[in-house]
C-alpha cells in the first residue's frame, strides 16, 4: 500500500509573518508552526499538534487535511473544518504531555487542552489525540473518520504490522 501523500503547501498571509504564533509558544509564527505550514515536516507529535491548532486559528484547511492520516483524508469534511475554524474565536492551547505508545516510537499520544469561543459560548476541551509517523512525517489519527480495515489487514498507518496489532485501538 502506498502511503505517500502530497502535502499541500499553505502559506500564511504576509501580514502574519511577524506575528506571534497562535499555538502559545511565544515564538514568531515563521519560526514556529509557520515553518511546518510551509511544508517542513514536524519533528514530533506535539509539534504537529501545535501546528494543527495554529492551522485552525489561521484557517489553513489544506494543512489540516494533509496532516491527517492519509487513509482518512478522503473522509474529511473540508467544509465543516473550514466553518468550525472560521466561526470560532480561538483562545489558546496547552500541551500537557506527549508520550510514545507501547515502545513504538512511530506512535504517540498528545494530551492537550484547547479553548475557544463560538456562538454557543466558551469551550475548554481536554483530549488525548493519537499520532503516527510514516515516511518521516507525523499524522493525526482522526477518531471520528471511519476507516475500512480488517483486523488482519496491513495497518493503515503504513507500519507494515497487522491493523489489529497496531492502530486498531485508535478507532
Ligand atoms: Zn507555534
Ligand atoms: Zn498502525
Amino acid at each position: 500500500m502506498n502511503n505517500k501523500t502530497n502535502v499541500t503547501v499553505s502559506k500564511a498571509p504576509e501580514a502574519m509573518s511577524t506575528s506571534i504564533c497562535p499555538c502559545g509558544s511565544g515564538n514568531l509564527l515563521d519560526a514556529c508552526c509557520g515553518h511546518y505550514h510551509a511544508g517542513h515536516p514536524a519533528p514530533c507529535a506535539s509539534a504537529l499538534m501545535r501546528s494543527r491548532y495554529s492551522a485552525y486559528v489561521l484557517g489553513l484547511v489544506d494543512y489540516l487535511v494533509a496532516t491527517t492520516l492519509p487513509a482518512q483524508q478522503a473522509g474529511l469534511d473540508r467544509e465543516s473544518i473550514s466553518a468550525w475554524s472560521a466561526q470560532s474565536t480561538w483562545l489558546g492551547l496547552e500541551v500537557e504531555s506527549s508520550e510514545v505508545f507501547g515502545g513504538q516510537p512511530e506512535h504517540a499520544f498528545v494530551t492537550f487542552t484547547a479553548r475557544w469561543h463560538d456562538s454557543t459560548g466558551e469551550h475548554s476541551h481536554r483530549e488525548q489525540s493519537s499520532f503516527v509517523q510514516n515516511d518521516g512525517r507525523w499524522y493525526f489519527i482522526d477518531p471520528t473518520v471511519e476507516v475500512k480495515a480488517g483486523r488482519n489487514d496491513a495497518c493503515l498507518c503504513g507500519s507494515g504490522q497487522k491493523f489489529k496489532k497496531c492502530c486498531s485501538s485508535y478507532f
